[in-house]
């Protein structure tokens, strides 16, 4: 019987061993592998290497340039809180700008918000977008469709610096600051971004895991100090963003601090009220930052 249990589980070993495994790249000493089960797409764009492929455990998978971008698993903790709490912390959003995103996952849930009335939305690679409405057909949710978005395929960056248009909320839903993502981190698009919003504006960001992305933690405060009278960050534990929770850069001139009881009211007139991870109170506590995140801060 023990040999039996013996051999089964080395079977086990080694088929776990022959599965094709995606080795994330963001880390030069460390990095998470998930296995692969059946690869769906690889291409190479004019700006980026993407992959999407089937995990066992946590479904499609969409990585860009060897890092994870999402997994059907986790990703409506990181929309849900990308938009959610800059649009109902705002009293009365009705335009919106999203900078990358072209999954489609940041604007399935702004279309939740019926007063919004106009939503941008601009990636630099249109293969994002094209590959995400063909195999990730969950993380837009038919949003695409909806009248009042228009997409553009461009660089966030330039976009911002030429834009007329003004919005109420920017969402920076980009990659890390490697690559095509770096522009999007630097005190010039700041300064932009900022030009674009209206009087009660809110700017937030995907900001990297803190733990371990510390410089995007600083650099990031001190690019944005400059624009804006009220920066911060509030946070989200994501597993795939592993080791630790991740950040969402904030940046407003209007001192935000909206009871959690308005927040309820607020999402009472949303389309869908069924999150998965966000709730008023969650909103809340998210603003609540550990100790080795306010010393970075405050340059201690
Ligand atoms: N949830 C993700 C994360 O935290 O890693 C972000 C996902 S979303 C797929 C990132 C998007 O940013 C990609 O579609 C990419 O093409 C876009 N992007 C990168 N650099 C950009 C730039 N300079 N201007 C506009 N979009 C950009």
């Amino acid at each position: 019987m023990l040999r039996t249990i013996a051999s089964l589980s080395l079977i086990a070993t080694s088929l776990i061993a022959e599965q094709p495994r995606f080795l994330e790249t963001l880390y030069d000493s460390w990095g998470q592998s998930l296995g692969i089960s059946e690869e769906i797409v690889r291409h190479k764009s004019d700006q980026q290497d993407l992959i999407l492929f089937q995990n066992p455990m946590f479904g499609r998978v969409l990585a860009l340039d060897g890092v994870i971008q999402l997994t059907e698993a986790d990703e409506a903790i990181y929309h849900e809180m990308m938009v959610h709490v800059p649009l109902l912390s705002h009293d009365n959003p009705k335009s919106v700008l999203v900078i990358g995103g072209g999954d489609g996952g940041s604007l399935r849930e702004i279309v939740k918000h019926p007063q919004i009335e106009r939503i941008v939305l601009v990636d630099i690679d249109q293969s994002v977008i094209t590959f995400s409405k063909e195999y990730l057909p969950k993380l837009s949710d038919k949003a695409f469709e909806d009248p009042r978005i228009t997409i553009a395929i461009a660089d966030g960056a330039k976009f911002v610096a030429e834009c007329k248009d003004t919005f109420d909320v920017i969402i920076c839903d980009s990659t890390d600051p490697i690559g095509p993502g770096e522009v999007l981190f630097t005190s010039e698009f700041y300064g932009d971004c900022k030009k674009l919003l209206t009087k009660h504006g809110i700017f937030v960001n995907q900001n990297g895991v803190p733990f371990l992305q510390q410089d995007e933690l600083t650099k990031t405060l001190n690019n944005r100090k400059p624009h804006f009278k009220n920066v911060g960050f509030y946070t989200a534990t994501v597993p795939t963003y592993v080791g630790g929770p991740m950040a969402f850069g904030w940046a407003s001139d209007k001192k935000y601090r909206v009871a959690e009881s308005v927040l309820h009211q607020r999402m009472e007139k949303l389309k869908t009220k069924d999150f998965f991870y966000y709730t008023p109170a969650v909103h809340k506590a998210a603003f609540v930052l550990p100790n080795y995140m306010l010393k970075v801060i405050e340059g201690k």
